[in-house]
């Protein structure tokens, strides 16, 4: 019986290999296919691969800054000599995890890295967590994701804790203390697990940003009304419930200060437990970078990673593409950030409009099914700040909503002189870039395929790898 269940393993590994194959064969990159024939034909081969790591799963799951977050972890581990597989192409559903799997095996099914990254969707890590029994799951934050309601939200936050229990004993949760959401989860949690929470101190910064009734925040304990004493952004902040007691922990791993460099970065400063106050220079930029950052410092650290070693990982780790990548054209420079709803937007505007407002600023807005077809999350974007803050530079409105996108920033006060509409994401790429002057930039801000699409523009020109390389 265990030679059949042994041969049934090999055939679903090998199938799961020729289709990877053939996918990179014919250009496809970052396909759940392989994963997917894998389990088809054995499902239990995901446990079986995963099983082989050192030091186990470390799952990475929230709505905002899982990949950057993940990326950030694999540049720790990677300074810490440990062997990191990674489903670095975003393929953070179960086939995709499992072909990263099947992607590392050897011809006959061994694995032979230390840990395993797995960047994952909320929705999937009840199914993921049951296959890899994780030594660590990482929760960065929930938002809304464009049209959710709030109801929707906290179905997200129950399919997490549904995986929880499949956490192997003394494995850790590590979760987002200024996050009431994230936070519920660390609520009476199995007896075998850990958490380190983490968070800012209210001196690093402070928003001014009313909260809109759509975010009005209840106690997800008892459904009571939250009092925040200080907000950092959205309904991230120090908060209490009036009704139940219901409150913000006390983070185990504080940000307690934070120095921005505009887009090329910041310099952190971070306390542990046990851990003296220690400098971490980033090159990703912005809070919300700062609070993906901190997330893999603490979750490393929990891990038993070194204060060196997570200086010098966080040192070297850089953003992977549309997510801030700086990327050189000609002697101009151009940053991409995926936008893909209201709460991520936001915080890239706030990190652009804090800067000289020396760049250029283009919007790329598609409504394909991966971007949401369904355009009207852009009127919860605060883009009043950009009429507020910069000069006058042009705006470019780019991709298949290009007309919609500069009707809302007619609407948010910015000049109309100053807003371009360009269909085509080549051409207003190049328009942008002709008003950006000599060693200046340009942020372009892409929903998801018009990130793709940009992205192959610029692979055309000889200036990004392939996605898949990523
Ligand atoms: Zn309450």
């Amino acid at each position: 019986m265990r030679l059949v269940n042994w041969l049934r393993f090999l055939v679903a590994l090998w199938l799961g290999k020729l289709a990877g194959f053939a996918s990179r064969t014919l250009g496809r990159g970052g396909s759940s296919l392989p994963g997917k024939l894998c389990l088809l034909v054995d499902s239990g081969s995901l446990k079986r691969l995963s099983g082989q790591l050192k030091h186990g799963s470390v799952l990475v799951t929230g709505t905002n800054g899982k990949t950057t977050t993940s990326r950030v972890m694999e540049d720790i581990f990677r300074a810490a000599g440990r062997y990191v597989i990674h489903n670095r192409s975003g393929a953070n559903l179960l086939g995709g995890v499992t072909s990263t799997f099947v992607d590392a095996a050897s011809l006959f099914g061994r694995v032979e890295a230390d840990i395993g990254l797995l960047e994952t969707d909320e929705a999937s890590i009840p199914r993921v967590a049951q296959e890899v029994n994780p030594a660590a799951l990482v929760v960065t934050n929930f938002f809304r994701d464009q049209l959710d309601r709030f109801g929707e939200l906290a179905h997200t936050v129950e399919l997490v804790r549904s995986g929880l229990p499949s956490v192997r004993p003394g494995g850790i949760l590590v979760l987002n203390a200024d996050d009431p959401l994230a936070v519920s989860l660390g609520r009476a949690i199995p007896p075998h697990i850990n958490v380190v929470y983490f968070g800012l101190d209210p001196n690093v910064c402070s928003s001014n940003e009313e909260l809109s009734p759509s975010d009005a925040f209840v106690c997800p304990s008892c459904g009571g009304g939250l009092e925040y004493t200080h907000r950092f952004y959205s309904h991230l902040g120090i908060y209490r419930c009036l009704s139940c007691g219901f409150s913000r922990p006390q983070p185990d791993f504080r940000l307690t200060a934070m120095e921005s460099e505009g887009m090329s970065g910041s310099t952190l400063e971070v306390v542990g437990p046990e851990v003296h106050p220690f400098t971490l220079r980033t090159a990703l930029p912005g809070l919300y970078n700062a609070y993906n950052v901190l997330a893999g410092v603490a979750a490393a650290w929990s891990l038993g990673v070194c204060e060196e070693e997570i200086r010098y990982g966080v040192q070297n780790s850089v953003p992977s593409f549309g997510r801030m990548e700086r990327v050189s054209v000609g002697d101009k420079w151009l940053n991409i950030a995926l936008v893909k709803n209201p709460t991520g937007f936001n915080a890239v505007l706030e990190t652009v409009a804090s800067g000289d407002g020396s760049e250029g600023l283009m919007l790329c807005i598609n409504d394909n099914y991966a971007d949401g077809t369904d355009v009207s999350w852009l009127w919860d974007v605060n883009f009043e700040i950009l009429a507020a803050v910069r000069g006058a530079k042009p705006i470019v409105t780019s991709g298949i909503r290009a007309a919609d996108m500069a009707v809302r920033l007619k609407y948010a006060g910015v000049d109309p002189s100053r807003i371009k509409v360009e269909p085509d994401l080549e051409k207003a790429l190049d328009m942008a870039l002709s008003w950006v002057e000599t060693g200046g930039g340009l942020v372009a801000l892409p929903t998801y395929t018009a990130m793709l699409q940009l992205r192959e523009v610029l692979r055309r020109r000889g200036l990004v790898r392939h996605f898949r390389e990523d």
